[in-house]
């Protein structure tokens, strides 16, 4: 760990200076997302929350049950949300040679959406489901099926009390009786193909992920408040490598100290003047 102190907050005109001639890779966090209605639960205004972890839904029937018709109501909500300003400006910034590509905390796909090719999917991807046992992906649509007809009605009936998380979590009080859908192929427990608290980033996936951040001349932090390891080790790479860091956030993050420029900042503004100004 350095023991710098991080650098006071800058400006928009200072990140444009660091970045300017730079081929950048981008760690994008739920913050890029909120202004595509994916609230981000750890933000400076965010209620507090804890989040689920592996153990939990592994080692618990009813926890589990609960997850899936929260999970089935929720996932609805991120299909149909659409790309902001932001996620546009990152994909402009690929087509024209700017940006090498995204790293993304977020599972919500909308990167993929809004044409960005290059892009790592850190922590999973809400569409599709894992079989713990086999390891057999379904599509979460597939499986939406699956469950709709173990379950009728009741995605419609709980639609009207809807809050939504990151992980498409939808909160629904009454889950006692949601039937939960197991593998198809040997009966295993189904899981989404999500990393949780608790659980590792495929080691083939951190390694693409470091590739992309040493092919940089910079990298730029969006959205992130840096404050899972996952993210983290990556700013820590490239400021021990030498890589220039830049940080957009709403507020402090814990990577602010490897920083050499740090703006408070929404990001879908601050991305679209950077694809304009880059
Ligand atoms: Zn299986």
């Amino acid at each position: 760990m350095s023991d710098t102190l991080p650098a006071p907050a800058g400006t928009l005109a200072d990140l444009i200076d660091l970045l300017q001639g730079r081929r950048l890779t981008v760690l994008t966090g739920a913050g890029v997302s909120t202004d595509s209605g994916i609230p981000d639960y750890r933000g400076p205004d965010s209620p507090p929350r804890n989040p689920m972890t592996f153990q939990q839904f592994t080692g618990d029937e009813r926890f589990r049950r609960h997850y899936w018709a929260r999970n089935h109501v929720g996932w609805r909500h991120v299909h149909r949300t659409q790309p902001n300003a932001g996620h546009r400006a990152l994909a402009q910034m690929e087509r024209e040679g700017t940006l090498l590509g995204v790293i993304t905390q977020n599972v919500d796909l909308l990167h993929e959406q809004a044409g960005s090719r290059n892009v790592i999917d850190l922590h999973g991807r809400y569409d599709r489901v894992v079989c713990l046992s086999c390891r057999t992906v379904v599509s979460r649509s597939e499986l939406a099926d699956r469950l709709d007809q173990l379950n009728p009605g009741f995605a419609d009936e709980v639609v009207a009390d809807v809050e939504i998380a990151p992980d498409a979590d939808a909160v629904v009080e009454r889950t006692s009786h949601f039937v939960v859908a197991d593998c198809a192929v040997c009966g295993g427990m189904l899981k989404p193909d999500i990393v949780y608290f608790g659980e590792t980033v495929p080691r083939e996936r951190v390694e693409r992920a470091y590739a992309m951040v040493d092919a940089a001349d910079a990298l730029l932090v969006a959205g992130s408040s840096l404050t899972v390891q996952s993210g983290l080790r990556f700013v820590r790479h490239a400021a021990q490598t030498g890589t220039p860091v830049a940080i957009v956030n709403r507020g402090v993050t814990r990577g602010d100290r490897y920083a050499t420029v740090t703006l408070h900042a929404g990001t879908s503004e601050t991305l679209s003047a950077l694809a304009d100004s880059l």
